[in-house]
């Protein structure tokens, strides 16, 4: 066993309070890491990774495969780990997802592959994510990244990917290495999507996503950036004019919505997506080397119960703000993963829940206040939790002079409404095959958020593999080989 990490050798930190089981991965203290945007854990060593793989039983039937959306083969590659060979891990890993040190750190693992582990019928699940993040940093680290690549026969057919989020990236790749020729059509100016202009560095540096996202380009994936489509090209130009055999759509859903109450228009007000993309894609928090400014805030309220709500918390914090998280509802019904949760809370974020900000309170134009309103839980509404119903004469003033909202987005609608004979449903979303991708337009194919709005990385990735099995399907090409299956070794 070697004994080389990915983490420098750190000391095993003591069992973590939320998974008492799992052998605990190191990370900052909450003090320390509330005032730096670096990595908040820090990665397993090989050690620990191996001892976390021990507690895997390599059952026979893998409940654990079908909980993730690309169906990554879990027990071989814990096998290869567990028997000494990260980089086979690593490339096992690959056979399926080409982007698992990303996934390894965002996807909710509690809710996807581990939510059927059989380990965790009686204790913790095995840490499935933190496992693929070690052997994929592994990789990274010591220089093997390239060793899976081997480039096919080109199949001279053109596909037109919109969106260099994980949907498209993740059709690009697939179709790369079937041998089509591929351009993704990025409007940004750095490829990720979401994970580059949404998800903080210090829950995923850009180091990982550049590496994997490097990993993609040399398949031969072409990324042209600054490339609006809609403005551009529409997807109809691409085909007719450009000559691509077909198109996959994975522009997100990336259109703020805001709480519509009085006030929102002072200076102090952001969207969620305003204030991530300035720190995270335009690094406005290394100000002056980077051009970006963002005003430095005191005290910050910020609206919303999921996981960009608790990211616009903890990138407030790291710029130097109190910080006040409200919601209407109970902590029960935050939709955040109890991680970032348990982080927040960690790095000093006030939590006010069951309170509803009613306005925005300003001075000169500038924000001055928040006004909240308590709220208690009453009947369940159609969503199945409780409606929350507000408390009279309850109302107070949070004292801030930024206000940040995180209650979600919704579809940009450049390119469905610039492409002709695109069905879409009452939100504006497109319309496709939930298996296929496929739209109401021939050739034109769409998946990811745009398609189901707001989810996660993998199932926008899971989305952006099924549809490069079909539009390879429509295009004629090649089938791609199917492994031989492996002797079984497990008894579980
Ligand atoms: P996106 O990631 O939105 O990518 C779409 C891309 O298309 C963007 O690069 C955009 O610039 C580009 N584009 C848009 N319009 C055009 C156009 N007209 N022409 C060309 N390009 C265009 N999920 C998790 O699993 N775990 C998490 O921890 C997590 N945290 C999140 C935190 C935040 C702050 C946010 C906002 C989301 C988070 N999510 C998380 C959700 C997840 O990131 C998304 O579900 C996922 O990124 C969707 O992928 P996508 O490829 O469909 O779209
Ligand atoms: Fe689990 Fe995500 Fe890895 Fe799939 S890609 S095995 S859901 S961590
Ligand atoms: Fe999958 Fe079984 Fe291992 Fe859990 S114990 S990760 S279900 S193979």
């Amino acid at each position: 066993m070697s004994d080389v990490s990915n983490n420098g050798g750190a000391a095993k930190p003591k069992p973590s309070k939320l998974n008492p089981n799992v052998v605990p991965m190191p990370e900052q203290d909450a003090k320390v890491r509330a005032g730096n945007f670096d990595e908040v854990p820090t990665g397993y060593t090989m050690e620990m990774a191996q001892e976390e793989a021990s507690r895997c039983l390599q059952c026979k039937n893998e409940p654990c495969r079908p909980g993730c959306p690309v169906e990554v083969p879990i027990k071989d590659f814990i096998g290869l780990l567990r028997d000494g060979d990260p980089i086979a891990a690593a490339n096992k890993i690959k056979e399926t997802n080409n982007l698992p040190a990303i996934c390894g750190r965002v996807c909710p693992q509690e809710e996807q592959c581990q939510a059927p582990c059989v380990v965790g019928k009686k204790g913790d699940p095995v840490s499935i994510g933190a496992l693929e993040r070690f052997v994929a940093d592994y990789q990274r680290d010591h220089g093997d990244h390239d060793a899976a690549i081997e480039l096919p026969e080109s199949t001279g057919k053109k596909v037109a990917i919109i969106g260099a989020g994980p949907a498209g990236l993740t059709a690009a790749a697939d179709l790369a290495m079937i041998g089509h020729s591929v351009t993704v059509y990025e409007a940004l100016h750095a490829p990720g999507g979401v994970l580059a202009y949404g998800i903080p560095r210090f829950r995923l540096p850009q180091a990982v996503v550049d590496s994997e996202v490097e990993m993609i380009k040399k398949l031969g994936v072409n990324i042209e950036y600054n490339a609006v489509i809609g403005k551009l090209f529409t997807i109809d130009e691409l085909v007719d004019e450009l000559g691509f055999d077909a198109c996959f759509i994975g522009t997100g859903a990336g259109l703020p919505a805001f709480a519509n109450i009085p006030g929102e228009n002072l200076n102090g007000v952001y969207s969620a997506n305003e204030l991530l993309t300035r720190v995270n894609l335009m690094k406005a928090y290394q100000f002056p080397e980077f051009d970006t400014p963002i005003k430095p805030h005191n005290k910050v309220v910020v609206l919303g119960a999921g996981n960009t709500a608790m990211d616009c918390a903890r990138t407030s914090l790291r710029l130097g703000a109190e910080v006040t998280l409200v919601y209407r509802r109970s902590e029960a019904e935050m939709t955040a993963r109890i991680d970032e949760l348990h982080h927040a809370k960690e790095e000093g974020v006030d939590f006010q829940l069951l309170t509803n900000p009613v306005e925005v309170i300003g001075e000169d134009g500038w924000v001055k206040a928040v006004k909240v309103q308590k709220m208690e839980l009453g009947e369940p509404d159609d969503s199945g939790r409780r409606r929350p119903v507000p408390i009279p004469d309850s109302e107070y003033e949070i004292e801030a002079d930024a206000f940040v909202v995180a209650i979600g987005t919704s579809v940009n609608p450049l390119v469905p409404n610039s492409t002709k004979n695109l069905d879409l449903n009452k939100w504006g979303y497109i319309l496709a095959d939930p298996s296929t991708g496929a739209t109401s337009k021939p050739g034109v194919y769409a998946g990811g958020d745009i398609v189901t709005g707001a989810a996660t990385v993998i199932t926008a990735m899971g989305a952006g593999k099924d549809a490069a099995v079909a539009i390879n399907r429509y295009l004629g090409g090649p089938e791609p080989e199917v492994a031989e299956p492996e002797e079984e070794v497990g008894t579980a």
